[in-house]
């Protein structure tokens, strides 16, 4: 069993404003496709407003997004330029889906927010292209399905009754074998799988800059290059330092995921910030590409450690898995995910794939994101677990929702105390290992 990366992050890659955490996000097919980056200003010497948002992904924007459309004041405040964390690198697949099936849900928090969670989830596609349509956002958004399927016999009854249940709790789910799921997939290797309706794919940094003007469009600021260094309460408002100004809010919102940095004490150890990976082709010949998931549908495997792929609206094909502990993979960490993409579709080889990025994922140990109440007028949401283009955008809704209404609670989504992950450091070591035998569980299979 080999582990080819450091098993720990490096410090160059903790450091949201070193060099190499820039270049690795210059680095993404996202950013060379959509080049040019806003340069939102520096907070000034003081500000004042209601709600301070840390962080400029999708929860903190759509949080920012749906306090402004009922009138509250809003300034975002992210350490680098909108979209700089996981929202401006991601695979872009917006997934209707959790992990936990409804039963679980409900057995884990009760049959009422049980419930809640699993209608949140099923609209939280709905929710992102109905934002983008809203909004007029230009992300080459496509809402065409989201496909998992697997090319392993075992596992055929457990992918099945997963397609069933979120069937049966109202997600559009529809079941595929045999030739109808190859027709989709455009692979000879898929034996099994389901489509659900409602997900799809966008541009993901197209998308997090277009929350970030329709922000700016309502009247909310937005301050980039501006990492919040403290934050303390005083006389019933919150002081926030960054290296140019401080500012004042009556409550302030902390959307950071897999960036989180020691702000608050404690929230970092939270989550378990992982790397993900992807490469990208070069827009393929029309012989090749109408040939790979020509349905236009975004997709991963069933496997333990997923491959997702897709392709983008120019036609390049690209694929993700779970990365090395760096900003920028080298060359030498890619060939084991081309190689699993030309085992789905021989005629990618011989194709170059130029294009090669990564990000880090937040993990929670009960595989949920988090929605913490730190203190009077301080919340977070954070651990996406890799599934946060609907689920963030979302929750950054359910947050604003709960701010509006004055409660320190959500009703819909269950508030839960902030437990740091004992021995934090020490769980990355274990779950490089763990990652490294589930590799070879899933080569075994
Ligand atoms: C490579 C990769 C592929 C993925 N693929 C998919 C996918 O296909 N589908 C899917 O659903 N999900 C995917 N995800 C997950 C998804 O991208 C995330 O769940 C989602 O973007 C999280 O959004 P967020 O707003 O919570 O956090 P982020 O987008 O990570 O934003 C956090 C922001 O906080 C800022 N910040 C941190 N600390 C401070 C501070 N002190 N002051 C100011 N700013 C601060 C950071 O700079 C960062 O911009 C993927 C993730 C990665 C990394």
């Amino acid at each position: 069993m080999t582990i080819n990366a450091p098993l720990i992050p490096p410090e160059s890659s903790t450091d949201m404003r070193s060099n190499s955490a820039w270049a690795g996000f210059k680095s993404s097919l996202w950013f060379q496709t959509d080049p040019t980056p806003p340069a939102y200003p520096k907070v000034p010497d003081s500000l004042d407003t209601e709600v301070a948002v840390i962080g400029a992904g999708f929860a903190g924007l759509s949080s920012a997004l749906a306090l402004l459309e009922q009138g509250v004041g809003v300034a975002v405040l992210e350490a680098r330029q909108p979209g700089f964390g996981a929202s401006g690198r991601n695979g872009g697949q917006v997934i209707p889906f959790s992990k936990h099936e409804p039963a679980a849900l409900c057995a884990m928090y009760g049959e009422e927010i049980g419930r809640g969670i699993v209608d949140l989830t099923i609209s939280a596609a709905d929710r992102v292209f109905d934002l983008i349509r809203r909004h007029g956002i230009d992300c080459d958004a496509v809402q065409t399905g989201w496909l998992q399927a697997s090319s392993k016999p075992a596992g055929y009854a457990a992918l099945k009754q997963r397609c069933e249940v979120w069937g049966k709790a109202g997600a559009k789910a529809t079941w595929l074998d045999g030739d109808a799921i190859r027709q989709y997939c455009g692979s000879p290797i898929f034996q099994y799988g389901w489509l659900l309706g409602g997900g799809g794919t966008v541009h993901p940094l197209k998308y997090v800059r277009g929350l970030a003007r329709a922000v700016s469009s309502l009247g909310g600021a937005i301050h980039g290059d501006s990492p919040a260094l403290s934050l303390k309460p005083d006389d019933g408002r919150w002081v926030i330092t960054t290296p140019t100004g401080v500012v004042k809010a009556r409550r302030v919102i902390l959307t950071t995921n897999g960036y989180t940095t020691d702000l608050w004490p404690g929230l970092r150890q939270t989550v378990v910030p992982l790397y993900s990976m992807q490469v990208a082709t070069d827009p393929l010949p029309a012989a090749i590409g109408a040939e790979i998931l020509p349905g236009g549908q975004s997709m991963t495997d069933a496997l333990r450690l997923i491959h997702y792929f897709r392709r983008d609206a120019q036609g390049r094909f690209i694929i993700g898995e779970r990365g090395p502990f760096r900003d920028i993979p080298r060359e030498s960490d890619t060939p084991r995910v081309i190689g699993v993409a030309r085992r789905m579709y021989p005629a990618l080889n011989g194709v170059d794939f130029p294009f090669r990025w990564s990000g880090k994922v937040a993990m929670t140990t009960d595989h949920m994101p988090h929605f913490h109440q730190l203190a009077p007028g301080l919340s977070a949401i954070l651990g996406f677990n890799g599934r946060g283009v609907a689920m963030a955008t979302t929750l950054g809704q359910v947050l604003a929702a709960a701010c509006l209404e004055g409660k320190a609670l959500s009703t819909q989504f269950p508030v839960t105390p902030m437990r740091p992950i004992a021995m934090h450091s020490l769980n990355l070591v274990g779950i490089a290992a763990m990652i490294a035998y589930y590799r070879l569980l899933d080569r075994i299979a």
